[in-house]
């Protein structure tokens, strides 16, 4: 009781005087308190984080990727529809949250889109497995023969269709953040890519810097300015089809591994 008391006085202008002078300053304190309160609400929807959702091969296409339609044979038959499917279900539970989550395509509008993270969503072909990838410093995107097929190369080759520029870069700070996003996307996935869930297939976690071209110079990486930028393989067609067909499972699961790294990132 001393203390507060003596607390209350030291809060008189004026120096220490009797508890009762004081109570104009306290009701003003309370005043000021309560308008901080009701304008916090519309300071917080302003400062809502945004994720970039992508549905991996959605049309429409990305120029110098359209030969990349994406793999087959899952539960609902091509790889965009459940890329899609996932995307827009993560879309909801993120907005739940109070996330700004937007929807991506496969072509990456607009170029050079901000955001605080971004995610690609994709499932392997056959013999492929589950998987994280994260942008990482140096190097560009992958280019391929004509608008996608053959082998990833760091440098055109002759009939490489034209990539739309400017493309984006990778910094130190942009890999660290990725990384950190991909570990826990990583460990949200693993502790449901189970027998028990339908998986049958691999799981690898989050690949090497410098393991995979495909996914580590993934050419959304260069079409974002996102602080965190990920691609996940969620599973391969048709190993895990039990698995990829249990859509609100591992969406509500990749968007709690997402919004869990914005916490952490202190930017929710
Ligand atoms: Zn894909």
């Amino acid at each position: 009781m001393r203390a507060s008391r003596g607390a209350r006085n030291r809060a008189c202008p004026g120096g220490p005087t009797r508890v009762a002078s004081c109570r104009p300053v306290r009701i003003a304190i309370l005043a000021i308190t309560a308008s901080f309160a009701l304008a916090a609400p519309a300071a917080l929807s302003a400062a809502q984080p945004v994720v970039l959702v992508q549905a991996g091969h959605l049309s429409p296409g990305e120029p110098g990727y359209l030969a990349q339609t994406g793999a087959s044979g899952n539960p609902f038959g091509l790889e965009s529809e459940f890329n899609r499917r996932v995307r827009n279900d993560m879309l909801t539970r993120l907005r739940a949250a109070g996330v700004d989550a937007r929807p991506l395509a496969a072509r990456v509008e607009p170029l050079g889109v901000p955001g605080a993270t971004f995610v690609s969503i994709h499932h392997d072909s056959p013999g492929g497995a589950a998987m994280v990838g994260h942008a990482i410093t140096g190097g560009n995107e992958n280019y391929y023969r004509g608008e996608g097929t053959g082998d990833a190369s760091p440098t055109p080759y002759p009939d490489s269709a034209r990539h739309r520029v400017p493309a984006t870069t990778v910094s130190a700070a942009v890999e660290r953040t990725s990384a950190g996003t991909a570990q826990r996307i990583a460990a949200g996935l693993k502790s449901i890519f189970t027998p028990a869930n339908g998986a049958g297939g691999r799981f690898r976690g989050v690949i090497p810097p410098n393991s995979n071209r495909r996914m580590n110079h993934f050419y959304g990486f260069y079409r974002t300015t996102a602080q965190s930028r990920v691609i996940v393989e969620v599973g391969a067609a048709p190993d895990d089809n039990p698995f990829l067909a249990k859509v609100p499972l591992i969406s509500k699961t990749l968007s709690t591994a997402i919004i869990n790294d914005l916490k952490a990132r202190k930017l929710l």
